[in-house]
């Protein structure tokens, strides 16, 4: 049993300074957190509980939406707003979990949930995440759920969440708050490469309070969808995930997002798709080409090889799917 504290602050400045305490974690629905402490992967001195801060919608003067951290899953995802404007993101959500964990999980959680990798929880293997420097046994162990883009051999662990991926496509930006003030990052820019920090997972500074999520206005979006490809129809992590949107102007097209979850350590964005495609006329050969170029740099392991076909046909599907006007 290890001893910890726990403290529900009512605003963000006492969150920040509650969290400045040597150990602290901020805690939102804590249902990865609270796992990763009952396998002894986490242990937090103080638990930071910042379930009652800003959980609101807000809109924003150009269309967007600001969104607080603190809201769950559920909410965002049944929001009218999210729904219409955004349904990549709405998909993206009810895709993850099962209905009782989005209840609980909130916005700040899901995008610092850690890693599914199967030798991150048990403390009897080699892991460069959880202990710096032991060495990584997914490297030759079982690595079928494992990254085909942007590992490293100290780490090739993918991000589960399904959020993630819609915001990465959408631009989102994140609003975070810490001892030095206030920060906003590009979706983008949050999570990192495993490279040969691990542990690293993202640019948050220690003790920085993830406060809010603004999605910029964006009328493509509106033209959006998530496909999640996975062992089971629900309660499985992807394999291989891809949301998009697609803009087509007089048969051709004027713009397009692509971003692909299970398959790197962090929401991977389909650049190269996305600049292979804009000024094309669609056609599933071109969404082919341009999936085949994305994928040109993956890097499969002994079991995920499957993951780099599967990948290229979901973005064509997906395209596909979007192109034939239907969302
Ligand atoms: C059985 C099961 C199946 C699942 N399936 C899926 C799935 O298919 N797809 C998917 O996407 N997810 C899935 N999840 C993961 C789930 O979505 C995450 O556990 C959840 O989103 C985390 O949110 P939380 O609020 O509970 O975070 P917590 O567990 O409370 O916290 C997670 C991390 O975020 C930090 N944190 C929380 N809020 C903030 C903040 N505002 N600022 C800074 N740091 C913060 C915590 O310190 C902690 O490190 C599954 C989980 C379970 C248990
Ligand atoms: S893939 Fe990453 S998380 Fe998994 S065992 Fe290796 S170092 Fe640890």
């Amino acid at each position: 049993m290890n001893p910890f504290t726990y403290t529900r602050p009512a605003d963000a400045a006492a969150a920040i300074h509650e969290a400045a305490h040597a150990g602290a974690r901020y805690l939102g629905g804590g249902t990865n957190l609270v796992d990763l402490m009952r396998e002894g992967v986490e242990r937090p001195a103080a638990l930071v509980d910042v379930t009652g801060l800003d959980r609101t919608i807000t809109e924003l003067p150009d269309g967007g939406l600001r969104i607080g951290a603190a809201i769950s899953n559920t909410a965002l995802a049944a929001d009218r707003r999210v729904r219409t404007r955004y349904p990549m993101l709405t998909r993206a959500i009810v895709a993850g979990a099962s209905a009782q964990i989005r209840n609980m999980a909130t916005l700040g959680g899901n995008l610092l949930q850690r890693t599914r990798c199967l030798y991150f929880y048990d403390d009897a293997a080699r892991c460069n995440k959880r202990q710096p420097g032991s060495g990584c046994d997914a490297l030759e162990g079982f690595n079928r759920m494992h990254a085909i883009l942007g590992a490293s051999d100290a780490c090739v662990a993918t991000h589960p969440s399904d959020l993630c991926v819609a915001l990465a496509a959408l631009d989102a930006t994140v609003h975070l708050e810490g001892a030095d003030g206030k920060r906003a990052l590009p979706f983008e820019a949050l999570h990192r490469l495993p490279g040969d920090t691990p542990e690293r997972e993202t640019e948050l500074r220690p003790g920085e309070l993830i406060t809010a999520i603004e999605l910029p206005a964006l009328p493509m979006a509106r033209r959006s969808t998530y496909r999640k490809v996975r062992d089971r129809a629900s309660y499985a992590f992807a394999l291989v995930s891809v949301a998009a949107a697609l803009e087509i102007e007089d048969g051709t097209i004027k713009d397009v997002r692509v971003a692909l979850g299970g398959v790197a350590h962090k929401p991977w964005r389909a650049r190269t798709v996305e600049a292979l495609l804009r000024g094309q006329q669609p056609s599933e050969e071109v969404f082919r080409r341009a999936s085949a170029g994305e994928l040109s740099s993956a890097r499969p392991l002994r079991d995920n090889g499957f993951k780099v076909e599967l990948a290229r046909r979901t973005i064509v599907a997906v395209l596909s799917q979007l192109a034939g006007g239907r969302p």
